[in-house]
C-alpha cells in the first residue's frame, strides 16, 4: 500500500541497485550523471504506461499485420532547473518528439523558499501532458511552484517524476496539487533543518554540475 494517494513508488532491481550508487558520496560526477539518466528512462516505462495506443497496419519483409503505436499524445517535459536537467535525456530517449520546456527556480538560503527567475514553455499547454523533471522532492516548494506556473499559462494534465521524495515534500503537493501524481524511485525519512533529505543524496544539482 502507499502511504499517500498522489504518490507512486517505483520499484525495480535495477532501480534500487542504481539508486544505490547514486546515494553514494564517492560516486563521481560522470558515475552520477549517468545514474540519474539512466534511473530516469527505467522510471519513465513505468510514468508513461497510461499512455493511449492506437491500432496500426505494418507490413513486415514476409507479410501484412497490426500493431500498436502510441496515438498522438503531445508530451512535455519540464525540468525545473538546474537539477532536473539530469532527468531529461533518459525521457528523451523512451520519447525522442516531446517538447522540453524550462522552469527557473532557486531556494531562498535562509527561507528555503523557492524563487522563479526563468519560464518557457511550448505554446499549446492545453493540448500537453507535462511531466515535471525534479529529482529531489523535499519541502515540495519548488515543485509546487512549478505546477502553480505551469497551470497559471494553461496547463491542466500534470504529473512530476522525482527520483527521491521526502514525505514533506510529497505532503505539501497533496495539499497544493491533489490532482499532481508523483512518481519516485524511493520515499526517504525526513528532511533536516537545511531543508535535505535524509538520507537522500545531497544536493543533485551540485552533484550533477561539480559546483561544490
Ligand atoms: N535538493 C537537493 O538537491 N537535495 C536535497 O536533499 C534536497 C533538495
Amino acid at each position: 500500500m502507499q502511504p499517500f494517494p498522489n504518490f507512486t513508488l517505483i520499484e525495480h532491481p535495477l532501480i534500487h541497485h542504481k539508486l544505490a550508487l547514486v546515494r553514494h558520496r564517492d560516486t563521481s560526477k560522470k558515475t552520477f550523471r549517468e545514474l540519474v539518466e539512466e534511473i530516469t528512462l527505467l522510471m519513465g516505462y513505468e510514468v508513461t504506461r497510461d499512455l493511449p495506443l492506437e491500432a496500426i497496419e505494418i507490413e513486415t519483409p514476409l507479410e501484412h499485420t497490426h500493431g500498436l503505436a502510441v496515438s498522438g499524445k503531445k508530451l512535455a517535459l519540464i525540468p525545473v532547473l538546474r537539477a532536473g536537467l539530469g532527468m531529461v535525456e533518459g525521457m528523451l530517449k523512451l520519447m525522442p518528439s516531446a517538447r522540453v520546456g524550462h522552469v527557473g527556480l532557486y531556494r531562498e538560503h535562509d527561507s528555503l523558499r523557492p524563487v522563479s527567475y526563468y519560464f518557457k514553455i511550448t505554446p499549446d499547454p492545453e493540448a500537453r501532458d507535462f511531466i515535471v523533471l525534479d529529482p529531489m522532492l523535499a519541502t515540495g516548494g519548488s515543485a509546487a511552484m512549478a505546477v502553480s506556473s505551469l497551470k497559471a499559462h494553461g496547463a491542466v494534465r500534470v504529473r512530476l517524476m522525482s527520483l527521491v521524495a521526502a514525505p514533506e515534500g510529497v505532503q505539501r503537493m497533496l495539499d497544493e496539487h491533489p490532482d499532481v501524481q508523483i512518481f519516485a524511485a524511493a520515499l526517504d525519512r525526513e528532511l533536516n533543518a537545511d531543508g535535505y533529505i535524509l538520507p537522500g543524496l545531497g544536493d543533485a544539482g551540485d552533484r550533477l554540475f561539480g559546483t561544490r
